[in-house]
């Protein structure tokens, strides 16, 4: 599924205000690849360096040491700038500082029209990318009558209408209600499925980094911890040390376990849960190795 690295870090360092008494080195030395198709979650607490690192991944900022590549460009070749701002989309936390027109098919053109597109293939895009986030029923709205997800999947959708490679969402649902978050996650884990969209998810909700395939947990500054989200989110001990919370089923399986439940490791959602104890969950499937009796 996961092809060549898209994007390469190689010990990039982002100090801010370097040399002066309030300097801040916000990331230390980061290695990281991120591949193609692949769907990578970066997890950490406030201030942990999540939102510099989406930063250096679409060359909005440039390490101070080390360096970062997309599709094998340095993002501190001003020649490769805007190539690579089109590759690598990000969506951000508020979506109302995303939105800039009066419509939402106009929102949308914004981008396309910016690469100075043909018109017919401007609105193909505009199309595309509103039927892919399922509202393209609601073009001519402005996008203020939009609730919280809807105006999140509208700045989505004016990101694919660049026909990016990669999506970088920082926080982008921790603004949102549990049926907006919900909504943006689907069509983001979609994108993903169906097109096999490299993904960047960044959040300090670990719930909704569990369908990634593989996270990075970053703690001041540094990358701390690398695997797969099950092998990752069911330490409520090491998640708390660094400032994090374990999902709900993760911190319950974990208390079963400390009063002698034989419950087996990787219980992170209500699904994990259920096939632990023999139940089937909504899919009715039960992996015969997980099965367990308390
Ligand atoms: P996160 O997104 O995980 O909360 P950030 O990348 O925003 O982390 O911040 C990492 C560190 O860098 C924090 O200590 C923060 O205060 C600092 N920082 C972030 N942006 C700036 C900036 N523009 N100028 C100075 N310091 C900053
Ligand atoms: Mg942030």
């Amino acid at each position: 599924m996961t092809g060549e690295p898209l994007i390469v870090l190689r010990q990039a360092s982002v100090v801010y205000h370097p040399g002066q008494p309030d300097a801040v080195e916000a990331l230390r030395g980061i290695d990281l690849e991120v591949r193609r198709g692949e769907f990578l979650a970066v997890v950490g607490a406030n201030g942990s360096g999540k939102s510099t690192l989406a930063r250096l991944l679409n060359g909005l900022l440039v390490p101070t040491r080390g360096e970062v590549r997309v599709a094998g460009r340095s993002t501190a070749d001003p020649q490769a700038r805007w190539e690579i701002r089109r590759l690598v989309g990000m969506v951000f936390q508020n979506p109302d500082n995303q939105l800039v027109a009066p419509t939402v098919e106009e929102d949308v053109a914004f981008g396309p029209e910016n690469l100075g597109l043909p018109r017919q293939e401007i609105a193909r895009r505009v199309r595309t990318a509103l039927e892919t986030v399922g509202l393209w029923e609601r073009r001519a709205d402005p996008p203020h009558r939009l609730s919280g997800g809807q105006k999140q999947r509208v700045a989505l959708a004016g990101i694919l209408a660049m026909e990016p490679q990669c999506l970088v969402l920082d926080e982008a649902t921790a603004m949102l209600d549990p049926a907006g978050r919900a909504e943006v996650l689907e069509t983001v884990a979609r994108l993903h499925r169906e097109r096999a969209m490299t993904v960047v998810l960044i959040t300090h909700f670990l719930e909704e980094a569990v369908r990634a395939e593989r996270v990075v947990v970053l703690e001041r500054g540094r990358i701390v911890a690398s695997g797969r989200p099950r092998e990752l989110f069911d330490r409520p001990d090491w998640l708390e040390r660094l400032g994090l919370v374990a999902p709900p089923m993760g911190r319950l399986a974990e208390r079963l376990r400390r009063r002698g439940w034989n419950l087996p490791p990787g219980i992170v959602t209500v699904e994990d849960f259920l096939a632990a104890l023999g139940l089937p969950g909504p899919t009715g499937h039960v992996p015969r190795d997980r099965a367990v009796t308390p």
